[in-house]
């Protein structure tokens, strides 16, 4: 094959590696021993009730949350490291939250170029470049100088993916990304995710969407009360579950 005719990876995927993760809010330990690895380009959802620590689980891989004990490592980093570079491994590691928070006196495109310029020490133009590529994308090139208040939840959420996107990590964490949608606007989210994961990205996505998780996750992970209770491929966990809190759980949410 000739190489120069290859098509460019459309960025380097980075892989988690969590280990004996533990994290605790005053006596409360709410992550009892986290063990949990993402491979690069694997897409992994985390399904589990309210309260079970999947939030907590998240914010720690990007070092929102300290933990207490255990090692994370992301792409080349060791997050857990008290020497580690904390703007550089945020660069690289996206995070979609369920309630948007887009910054609402700016436009949709100042969303997406502050962070880049900031940052990144981006010039405006190449900021807006990348900014109107994500945004293209996600299929809102036209809405760049509207303000998130003007756009639909779904159009807001959309606007978070590009922004995330446009700073070029290389694993993205989403958490409950479609909880605080309408239902008619969660399927145009649930999509372009789906692209994200079809397009080669590391994601690590926190749903109760189960019809995306069959379809979209190469493995399912059921966590309750701070531990791994159960995982597997998504058809295994959520078609044929073995442990009985995972059976109760998908019950009540199928
Ligand atoms: P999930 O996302 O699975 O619903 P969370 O990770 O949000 O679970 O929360 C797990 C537990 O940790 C809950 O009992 C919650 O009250 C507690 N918790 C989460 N964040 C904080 C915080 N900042 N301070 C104190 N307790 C917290
Ligand atoms: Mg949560």
């Amino acid at each position: 094959m000739n190489e120069k005719n290859d098509p460019q990876p459309a960025f380097k995927a980075a892989g988690v590696s969590i280990v004996g993760l533990h994290k605790s809010y005053g006596s409360n330990e709410v992550l009892k021993g986290i063990d949990l690895d993402v491979k690069p380009g694997e897409v992994v959802c985390l399904i589990g009730p309210s309260g079970s620590g999947k939030s907590t689980l998240l914010r720690c891989v990007n070092l929102l949350e300290q933990p207490n004990k255990g090692t994370i490592h992301v792409g080349g980093f060791e997050t857990t490291d008290p020497d580690v570079d904390l703007d550089k491994m945020r660069q690289k590691v996206g995070m979609v939250f369920q309630q948007f928070n887009l910054f609402p006196h700016l436009t949709v495109l100042q969303n997406c170029t502050v962070a880049q310029v900031k940052v990144l020490k981006r010039s405006k133009a190449t900021a807006s470049a990348a900014a109107l590529e994500h945004l293209t994308k996600v299929g809102l090139g036209e809405f760049g100088a509207r303000y998130p208040d003007e756009l639909s939840g779904g159009q807001q959420q959309r606007v978070a993916i590009a922004r995330a996107l446009s700073m070029d990590p290389t694993l993205m964490l989403f958490d409950e990304p479609t909880s605080a949608l309408d239902p008619e606007t969660v399927g145009e989210v649930l999509a372009i995710m789906r692209n994200l994961a079809q397009d080669g990205m590391t994601m690590l996505v926190v749903t109760h969407e189960m019809g995306f998780a069959k379809e979209v996750a190469d493995r399912v992970i059921f966590m309750d009360g701070g531990v791994v209770v159960e995982q597997g491929p998504a058809q295994d966990l959520i078609g044929n579950p073995q442990q009985p809190r995972t059976k109760d759980f998908l019950k009540r949410v199928l």
